[in-house]
């Protein structure tokens, strides 16, 4: 599939030099939005304010002043974004008509380089889920085939992305949410280092594994947008120093020492999704990395820790929808406490519900010991098992997810959806970054190869993952 967009330094070059302006791009990804609706991958645009901003944009080109290194180019963000121009719902119910009074940090690093965000994408409620059904509005169908999941909880930002609404999207990445979409919608997907992009504006998820995800059509433009967002925020106190630049050179695979994890290789893994995978680590080989198998023992207790812990966290960050303060209120109710009884029993959908009793649970007095204490000891040898294996390794691969895209309404069973997340949890919880790429096709469902590197080390994992992506088109 051909796309209508240019590289992204491209678009904002061509801008800068008056050959488009600002506000064509934002016109024809508006019009691509609305040709593709069907789709179901946006839930608002932000029309108005973003040609506005295109107009201004427009304004000091025609003025001889620099726009910026993203000067004109849209972009879609999933709406757990604090964004001006709609509001900001994270597709659930309790937050439908609620507007952003300031907007998320990253959103403004965007716009202080000039891109424009047109519109919100559709998620999982609250980026509960791994196949957007769990949205609270409509679900998302996969760019590729319509009757299938497009993957979540990003899955409106990912199919926007694949169908060319706009030349990148943001996503969220809490426990997989923006590699298994792209994985199963054919795009690239990165989940960045725990604290190199600041969390101030999103909605909160699980705060210990939130992280701001990129959907792009190539490494290249992932890598220039993580170098516009990526570095300290006084307003997250646990964002980190970034690295001088993700944008440069790839890096060449000859003599990479890159581990294939074992664990991720074995039962449950779609045959297909197996095969391509396969061939995509052969191309690796083939173009001079060394690759070899690694064992992390502790992985598959991956799953089990993420949802004790993760629950934890979202039970805590979900406290706050009260119907005091933000979005939805029930009206019939004549005291505060009913007030709050009926805003969460009728705002908040079944999942987020099912995440509020488990965590609750996990931290009541009575089963910390046994649950939330242990998950976090788990997590640490995790932890430092990773740690081992990047003694040894510069790299570790695998699949993403264990299936391409399912048919929607296929798992019904909520812990057979967990199980989506097998392959993706890990990184979250080590805080390592990772990136999905387009590995293939089974049919016509895209299959994406995941690629990690040790914690801070974005810069050398986008770099490697630009030569991987030459490799495997
Ligand atoms: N599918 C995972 C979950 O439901 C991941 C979600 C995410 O990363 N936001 O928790």
């Amino acid at each position: 599939m051909g796309s209508q967009w240019l590289p992204i330094a491209d678009l904002a070059a061509d801008v800068q030099a008056g050959k488009t302006s600002a506000l064509e791009l934002v016109e024809k990804s508006l019009k691509t939005i609305e040709d593709q609706q069907d789709y179901k991958a946006i839930i608002a645009t932000t029309s108005d304010r973003a040609k506005e901003r295109a107009k201004t944009i427009d304004g000091l080109v025609a003025a001889g002043k620099n726009a910026g290194r993203l000067a004109g180019v849209p972009f879609i963000a999933k709406d757990n974004f604090l964004v001006y121009g709609a509001e900001t719902t994270a597709a659930s119910n309790i937050l439908k008509g609620f507007s952003a009074p300031y907007q998320a940090s990253v959103i403004e690093k965007l716009e202080a380089e000039g891109a424009i965000c047109v519109a919100k994408a559709n998620m999982d409620a609250f980026g509960h889920g791994a196949s957007t059904e769990n949205s609270d509005f409509f679900v998302t169908k996969n760019p590729h085939d319509t009757s299938r999941v497009p993957g979540g909880s990003s899955g409106g930002s990912a199919t926007s992305v694949v169908l060319d609404m706009a030349p990148f999207a943001l996503g969220t990445d809490t426990g997989g949410s923006t590699r298994q979409p792209a994985s199963m919608s054919g795009c690239v997907g990165y989940k960045p280092t725990y604290g190199l992009m600041s969390r101030s504006g999103i909605v909160a998820m699980a705060s210990s594994t939130d992280t701001v995800g990129t959907l792009a059509r190539t490494t290249s433009d992932a890598a220039l947008v993580v170098d516009v967002m990526a570095g300290r925020d006084d307003l997250d106190g646990t964002t980190i120093e970034r690295q001088d630049s993700y944008v440069g050179a790839h890096a060449s695979l000859k003599g990479q020492k890159i581990g294939l994890i074992k664990e991720w290789m074995a039962e449950g893994l779609q045959d297909d999704v197996k095969s391509v995978v396969e061939t995509a680590i052969t191309k690796l080989q083939a173009a001079g990395a060394e690759v070899s198998e690694v064992s992390l023992p502790s992985l598959p207790l991956a799953l089990a820790v993420y949802y004790i812990l993760v629950p934890a966290e979202i039970s805590s960050n979900l406290s706050r929808y009260d119907g005091q303060r933000y979005g939805y209120s029930s009206p019939e109710a004549k005291d505060l406490e009913t007030s709050y009884r009926r805003t969460r029993e009728i705002g908040f959908g079944k999942e987020a519900k099912r995440r509020i009793m488990i965590g609750t649970y996990v931290l009541s007095s009575g089963y910390y010991d046994a649950y939330y204490k242990k998950a976090q000891t788990v997590r640490t040898k995790l932890i430092n098992e990773f740690n081992d294996a990047f003694k040894q390794f510069d790299f570790l691969v695998g699949p993403v997810a264990p299936t391409t895209a399912f048919k929607i309404g296929a798992i019904a069973d909520p812990l057979q959806m967990y199980l989506c997340d097998v392959m993706t949890v890990a990184a979250n919880m080590v805080g390592c970054p990772s990136i999905s790429l387009p590995a293939g096709l089974s049919g016509n469902l895209p299959v994406g190869l995941q690629l990690m590197a040790p914690q801070k080390a974005d810069k050398q994992l986008l770099a490697l993952a630009g030569s991987a992506e030459d490799l495997l088109k």
